[in-house]
């Protein structure tokens, strides 16, 4: 798969994309991550890529020639990349959209800086706008770099196990189980002791079971797109109820002005 990244700050992009998985997937061929200077498309001998907004206001505008002349330019190129806009405004970017994009040929993520970029870019030459989550950051680069870290990692042949794509967090929108290592003990703290039983299939019941727990607890929004199979439903009340136990009990309730 072919990444084309637009950006300002080419820099940025250089230790993530040689350390580990994603260094690894390059060196194999997997995935081409092309990084693009936007200045190199501007047209101005001062090469400027911003400028004040019209109407007046705080900052700078990222214009939109340099950008679009850049977007031109791939897109001669066969198959022509999906184009998406980082920006807090668009839709949050979820593992649906991972998976979906995993399948495309090349992809192109454009990365804002300063105030954003001019509207006209995110409606007439990009097929998406992506955000993040619910905070606003300096620039694109960062969400670019996650992005192509979740579809990296669903790319056949990233990771050395096929399996542990597929069993972690939203492939269905579940959590994971909570998961542990050696030592046996850690400062008085053990581990679960089903999982030193060697019944894989009780280990088996007791993550599913887990897995359900904490996404009720800690995602309802998850857990209510969820339908569970009678055999689920069982597991996960065998699990609130070993958890209710492990909870403290109920101290008296202290009253409004005790
Ligand atoms: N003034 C804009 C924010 C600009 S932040 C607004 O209020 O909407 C500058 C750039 O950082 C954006 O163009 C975008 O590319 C990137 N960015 C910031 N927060 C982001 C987020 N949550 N998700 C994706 N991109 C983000």
């Amino acid at each position: 798969m072919i990444f084309e990244i637009l950006t300002l700050f080419p820099g940025m992009f250089v230790s993530p994309l040689r350390e580990s998985i994603l260094g690894k997937a390059r060196e194999r061929g997997l995935i081409q991550v092309r990084v693009h200077n936007i200045r190199d498309y501007a047209t101005d001998k001062h090469q400027i890529t911003d400028d004040r907004p019209f109407g007046g206001g705080e900052g700078m505008v990222m214009k939109p020639e340099p950008i679009v002349r850049l977007l031109d330019a791939l897109k001669t190129e066969e198959p022509p990349p999906w184009v998406v806009l980082l920006s807090p405004q668009g839709r949050v970017f979820r593992q649906e959209c991972a998976s979906r994009w995993s399948a495309l040929p090349r992809l192109a993520l454009i990365c804002g800086r300063y105030e954003g970029v001019d509207e006209r870019v995110a409606e007439h030459f990009v097929d998406e706008e992506v955000s993040l989550g619910d905070y606003v950051l300096t620039g694109g680069e960062l969400p670019a770099m996650i992005i192509l870290d979740a579809v990296t990692r669903l790319l056949p042949g990233v990771l050395g196990n096929a399996a542990s794509a597929a069993t972690e967090s939203f492939v269905e929108p579940v959590l994971e189980y909570p998961q542990y290592t050696r030592p046996r003990e850690f400062r008085g703290h053990g581990v679960p002791e089903i999982l030193l039983s060697g019944d894989h299939a009780a280990i088996h019941r007791w993550r599913r079971g887990q897995a359900l727990l904490r996404t009720r607890l800690r995602r309802p929004d998850l857990f209510a797109r969820l339908e569970l199979a009678p055999p689920d439903v069982k597991l996960l009340r065998q699990a609130e109820e070993e958890w209710a136990q492990s909870q403290e009990p109920p101290t008296a309730a202290v009253k409004d002005g005790d």
